[in-house]
């Protein structure tokens, strides 16, 4: 295993069933060891610097139903609300002035932002922050919607694959939605000049070694500009509510593989990882995750962009939290870093 290990950080890949094996026998001394690795490739490339994402939450309608996720649209508890383009720049404004130099809007797949609307508000904030990196996190769109959000002044693009693997991917998600369109998706950003994201849930169910090796092997092909994992979690109203969740442990040695694998990779400790475990955030980055992404909707609709249940989104979890988020990144070691920190830098 110790060689296994020593390849993946040398080389920064392993034939498949190299990660078989490495996944399968995930001991806990396994893990420790991947994980002080990662952390070692994330200190050597980025110092002690954690970048910060201020995370604005536009948008909780969606026309998609993943069996998984909160704001599907069957879901009828879900209380939706979509911020206004006037809402938006004023969280942006806020998050300026608290540091952020990164924007990602994220949201469900929402039939009112047509690509007039969305390049609209794009654009608003390109032209009050020229400084700053823009990130869309809206879900499947056609090549010609990404191509005017990207001019528009659209810089990067999530996009999590959710999983590598077909049977996999049909049964978390409802017969409309395919694993290929989503791939194509990303390799369309790409083209288009986005820095892109993929990235699935640790221990969604039905996952299992051989599709995480999946995922792994088309991370490698993809090469993404960033990585976003974190645990699934049951949301109750959802069809997969009584499920159990993903662990820490589980996430912490993927985070760290993911690293060794991709030494630039832009990788968040996750919110959802902040959720199952009150050190969650401080685990990933000793993992080798370099990347927060703290809250910066308005308190008022925080709680209704329920993906999943007892999603953390006050204190250091939001933005207004920098100090105290600053505070726990100090107590291990690392700082928060007010640039944009694009891919590459
Ligand atoms: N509509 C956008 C944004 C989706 S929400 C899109 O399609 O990309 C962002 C991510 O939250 C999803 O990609 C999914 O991986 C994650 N997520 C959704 N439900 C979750 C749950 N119950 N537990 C953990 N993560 C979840």
């Amino acid at each position: 295993m110790e060689q296994r290990i020593e390849r993946l950080a040398r080389e920064h890949t392993l034939p498949p069933e190299d990660f078989r094996a490495l996944l399968a026998g995930m001991t806990p001394a396994v893990r420790e060891n991947l994980r002080r690795r990662a952390r070692e490739a994330a200190r050597a490339r980025f110092g002690n610097r954690i970048y910060t994402r201020g995370l604005i939450e536009f948008t909780n309608y969606c026309r998609n139903d993943c069996y998984y996720c909160g704001i599907r649209r069957s879901n009828a508890a879900a209380q939706r609300y979509r911020l206004t383009k006037e809402e938006i720049l004023d969280c942006c404004r806020e998050g300026y002035a608290l540091g952020f130099r990164t924007f990602v809007l994220q949201g469900g797949e929402d039939g009112y932002f047509t690509d007039d609307r969305l390049a609209e508000i794009v654009a608003a904030i390109r032209a009050g922050y020229p400084d700053c990196a823009i990130t869309l996190s809206v879900g499947e769109r056609s090549r010609e919607s990404y191509q005017r959000l990207f001019d528009a002044g659209a810089n990067r693009y999530l996009l999590r694959h959710e999983t590598a693997d077909c049977a996999h991917y049909a049964s978390l998600h409802p017969r409309e939605l395919s694993l290929a369109h989503r791939m194509e998706c990303l390799y369309t950003l790409k083209e288009i000049g986005y820095q892109v994201g993929a990235g699935f849930m640790v221990g969604s169910p039905g996952q299992t070694v051989d599709t995480l090796v999946k995922d792994l092997c088309f991370l490698q092909e993809l090469h993404p500009q960033m990585v976003g994992i974190g645990p699934f979690i049951p949301q109750k109203d959802t069809p997969l509510g009584g499920e159990k969740a993903g662990t820490l442990e589980d996430t912490l040695g993927l985070l760290a593989i993911i690293r060794l694998m991709l030494p630039d990779v832009l990788l968040p400790a996750t919110t959802a990882l902040g959720t199952i475990h009150p050190r969650g955030r401080e685990e990933g980055i000793l993992s080798g995750a370099n990347v927060v992404m703290p809250n910066l909707s308005p308190a008022a609709v925080r709680r209704k962009y329920a993906l999943y249940d007892n999603k953390v989104s006050f204190g250091e979890e939001a933005a207004q939290g920098w100090r105290l988020l600053e505070q726990r990144m100090e107590a291990i070691g690392y700082t928060l870093a007010v640039e944009r920190g694009d891919y590459g830098d």
